[in-house]
C-alpha cells in the first residue's frame, strides 16, 4: 500500500509542474493595493523569465506605486490604472491581463487572434495602481489611516464619513490634473484639496504622478493606454482631435484607435471642455507626440467604484488590449527600418 501512494506522489509530482498554475488575479473580490502586491510577487516568481518589477515611488503613506514589466522587447508601451481611487477595477483589469498574457506565452496559446511572443518584440509596462493611498481609503474608509488625520479627511470629503466616492490622493489632490498639459488654464477645479477635482499647487506636485513622469521618460513608450471608469468609451486626447484630419501622422494614430473601438465596442470621444489638459494622456501626446488613449471601463456610474459585476463584460471587451498594441508597435518598427 506505501509502495503504491509512493508511485502515485511520483506520478503526481511529475504531471504538476506541465498541468496550468490556479489561477492568481481574483477580480471577484474587492482588488486591494495588498493584493496587488501579493499577486505580483507570486507571478513574478512564477514567470522569472517574463516577469519584472519595481517601484517607482513610496507614496506619504508608505505604499509603493509598482511598475511591472511583462515581456523582453526593446520596444515599449505602457498601461496604467487606478489614478482615481474609485476606480481601482482598472488595477484588477490589468493585472488580470499580467497573467494572462504570461500564461498564454508560456502555453503557447494565443489570447483571442494574438500570440503572446509579440512579448519578445515589444515589453509591456504596467502601472497598475498609480494611488494606491486614495484607493486603501476608498475601499478601507477612515479605519485605515491614523485617527489624527480623520478631521482633514472628512474635511474634504464634504463633511462625509462614506469615502466611496474619494478620487483624489490621500493630500486631496486629483492625480490626473496634475500633468504639466495646459495645467495653469484648467477649469472648474476645486480650489482647495477635495475628494475630487482640486489640480493642487502646482503640477508634478505630488510623488506619485511626478514618479510616473520620470519613469516615463526613462522607458519612452510607444504608445500608452491609461484606464479610467466609467462610461465605456475612449478619449482621444485634448489637443488630438483636431490634428487627426490634417496630417498624415495623426491619421495613423487615429487608424489605431478606430480599431481599439471595434474590438472593445467603445466609442471614441474628445475629453469634456471643463477637462481640458492636467491628465496623464494630454501630457503624454503633447510631451511624446506619440498615440495615447484614455479608456473608460464600464457602465457609467456616479460617485462611485464600479461593480464587481460588471469584470466579465470589461474583461471580453479588454483582454487583447495590450497585445493588440503591442503588434501595431512592431508592425510600425518593422515599415520604418
Ligand atoms: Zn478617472
Amino acid at each position: 500500500m506505501k509502495k503504491c501512494f509512493g508511485l502515485l506522489f511520483l506520478i503526481w509530482m511529475t504531471l504538476v509542474p506541465i498541468t496550468a498554475h490556479a489561477q492568481i488575479v481574483d477580480t471577484e473580490k474587492i482588488y486591494t493595493y495588498e493584493s496587488l502586491t501579493e499577486d505580483m510577487l507570486l507571478l513574478s516568481e512564477l514567470y522569472p523569465d517574463l516577469i519584472t518589477y519595481k517601484s517607482l515611488t513610496t507614496t506619504p503613506f508608505g505604499r509603493n506605486v509598482w511598475a511591472i514589466k511583462v515581456g523582453n522587447g526593446e520596444k515599449v508601451i505602457l498601461m496604467n490604472g487606478a489614478h482615481h481611487a474609485r476606480e481601482w477595477l482598472t488595477s484588477a483589469l490589468l493585472m488580470k491581463m499580467i497573467e494572462t498574457y504570461a500564461d498564454s506565452y508560456i502555453d503557447v496559446k494565443t489570447v483571442e487572434d494574438i500570440h503572446p511572443s509579440i512579448l519578445d518584440n515589444v515589453s509591456i509596462w504596467f502601472v497598475p495602481m498609480v494611488n494606491p493611498d486614495g484607493v486603501t481609503l476608498q475601499q478601507f474608509g477612515l479605519n485605515a489611516y491614523p485617527i489624527g488625520l480623520h478631521p482633514f479627511l472628512i474635511e474634504m470629503n464634504k463633511g462625509s464619513w462614506n469615502f466611496t466616492r474619494w478620487k483624489a490622493n490621500l493630500l486631496g489632490i486629483d492625480l490626473n490634473r496634475q500633468y504639466p498639459a495646459n495645467w495653469s488654464h484648467l477649469k472648474g477645479v476645486n480650489g482647495n484639496p477635495s475628494y475630487q477635482f482640486y489640480k493642487g499647487t502646482r503640477a508634478l506636485e505630488t510623488d506619485e504622478v511626478r514618479s510616473l513622469v520620470d519613469f516615463t521618460y526613462e522607458i519612452k513608450p510607444e504608445v500608452a493606454v491609461s484606464y479610467h471608469s466609467s462610461g465605456n468609451i475612449i478619449f482621444w486626447g485634448f489637443n488630438q482631435w483636431g490634428l487627426t484630419h490634417t496630417t498624415k501622422f495623426s491619421q495613423d494614430y487615429f487608424a489605431i484607435a478606430e480599431q481599439v473601438s471595434s474590438f472593445t465596442g467603445y466609442p471614441i470621444d474628445e475629453p469634456e471642455s471643463y477637462q481640458q489638459g492636467g491628465g496623464f494622456t494630454d501630457w503624454f501626446i503633447e510631451e511624446f507626440g506619440k498615440p495615447a488613449f484614455t479608456v473608460e471601463i464600464g457602465q457609467l456610474i456616479e460617485d462611485s467604484s464600479l461593480p464587481l459585476e460588471e469584470f466579465h463584460d470589461i474583461w471580453i471587451r479588454n483582454k487583447k488590449m495590450g497585445l493588440f498594441l503591442a503588434e501595431k508597435v512592431y508592425e510600425r518598427k518593422r515599415k520604418m527600418d
